[in-house]
């Protein structure tokens, strides 16, 4: 049997690579959309639902970008937040935050059960540990903060792993599904009725006449529109450099087989170097996706130290067999810890960005197609003020 691991991530090695022409003429639709990452496919679909004919311009193949390398846990726990944004935004912004997180699952799961995807989603308890006995307050503070805003935490004693813990905020009734499965269905959709992908096509430049016509220029032809999306991960068109400070952060994840049962939720740590481990069924058994953030990993010189490193430190915790996957990505940060999804720039009303997902873009993408898709529409959304650029500050209080 190969026992070297797949330099894949387990969704891309476990599913069929696309192949969607590139632009080569120029076109017509209501909405471009460039990004096809989770963020740029759920606003595009969303878009077509909606009744729009939309382009999905994509510079590579879609969803081999940080989609592609993400470990797809979906929910709302995303490690500690809840305190800290009750003391930035209020309990108000705090609430915004956690409903429209939650509000992202639940589309998940409807726009599964409508199209019958098969896509390995289940629902799971998710859990964010104190990984010290100093760490314990902290995590019972965040079932509190999390709990007051009306998201359904508790503070548990009992950790269901096999490693010592010492206590966690637990969510109840959150999920997980292969994200290669999801999107891939909903590219096909994407794709048809006046509405197209396009790979290997690359967004140069963004212009517009002033008239309301915008046209999003490409290495392989002009898309005309009457508005853009920019989901690029960072934006690719940004005149203003009011993304610049986005902060970039590398990740390391592993695919094991271990000897242990598999550990029942999802799982994240309190910590300078949080843990993360959740699992994914296969034919050959449960896959144990880990990984995390320590600072040997990202100080080590090439990514197979980091791999190295991971597994060494997993392994004084589970008894790992086999490694089947091991692959590294990164994504961005904000600093108030609440992503872009809205305008991307003050004065324009019909060029719009989604990003800076802070480590939890599977809700926080899927969001974005719910903010976008009712903007550009003209219908309201209970989100959209809080998580727009230029109007989240009107919730700040600290
Ligand atoms: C290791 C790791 C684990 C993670 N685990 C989780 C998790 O468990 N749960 C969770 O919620 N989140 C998780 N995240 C975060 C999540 O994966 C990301 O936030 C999310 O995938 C970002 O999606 P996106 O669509 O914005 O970007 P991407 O998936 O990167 O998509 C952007 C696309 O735009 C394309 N593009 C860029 N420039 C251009 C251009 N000029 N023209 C055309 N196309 C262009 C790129 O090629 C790319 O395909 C994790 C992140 C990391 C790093």
């Amino acid at each position: 049997m190969n026992t070297e691991p797949d330099a894949r991530s387990i969704w891309i090695a476990t599913t069929p690579s696309t192949s969607y022409p590139s632009l080569g003429h120029d076109i017509e639709v209501d909405t471009v959309v460039v990004g096809g990452g989770i963020a740029g496919i759920s606003i595009a679909h969303m878009l077509k639902e909606s009744g729009q004919t939309v382009a999905l311009i994509e510079k590579d193949r879609i969803i081999e970008g940080t989609t592609g390398n993400t470990t797809a846990k979906v929910t709302s726990l995303h490690g500690i937040t809840y305190a800290k944004l009750t003391k930035r935004f209020g309990e108000a912004g705090a609430r915004l935050y956690g409903e429209a997180n939650e509000a992202a699952i639940s589309k998940i799961e409807e726009i599964i059960h409508q199209y019958a995807i098969d896509c390995d989603f289940s629902r799971l308890p998710a859990y964010t540990y104190a990984q010290t006995k100093d760490d314990t307050a902290k995590v019972r503070q965040e079932a509190e903060a999390a709990l007051q805003v009306g998201l359904p935490a508790s503070f548990v004693e009992n950790v269901p792993l096999p490693y010592e813990t010492f206590g966690a905020v637990m969510f109840e009734n959150q999920a997980q599904f292969h994200v290669r499965k999801y999107l891939l269905a909903l590219a096909e959709i994407i794709n048809s009725d006046g509405s197209s992908a396009f790979e290997h096509t690359t967004a140069l430049d963004i212009h517009t006449d002033g008239q309301g016509n915008y046209q999003l220029i490409t290495d392989k032809g002009i898309v005309s529109a009457k508005d853009i999306v920019v989901a690029t991960h960072k934006p690719f068109y940004d005149p203003k450099g009011t993304y610049k400070d986005l902060f970039e952060f590398k990740d390391y994840a592993l695919g094991v087989y271990i000897e242990e049962p598999t550990p029942q939720g999802e799982f994240f740590s309190t910590g300078k170097e949080p843990h993360s481990v959740r699992y994914q069924p296969t034919d050959k058994g449960d896959v144990i996706i880990i990984g995390g953030k320590s600072e040997a990993e990202m100080a080590a010189d090439t990514p197979e130290e980091a791999f190295r490193l991971t597994k060494e430190d997993y392994n004084t915790k589970f008894t790992i067999k086999q490694v089947g996957y091991q692959w590294f990505t990164e994504d961005y940060a904000t600093k108030d810890g609440v992503p872009y999804i809205g305008r991307l720039l003050s004065n324009d009303k019909h060029i719009y960005v989604a990003t800076g997902f802070n480590g939890w873009g599977m809700t926080s993408g899927v969001l974005a197609g719910m903010i976008l898709s009712d903007r550009i529409t003209g219908q309201s959304n209970p989100w959209s003020v809080f998580f727009d650029t230029f109007t989240r500050e009107s919730y700040r209080i600290g």
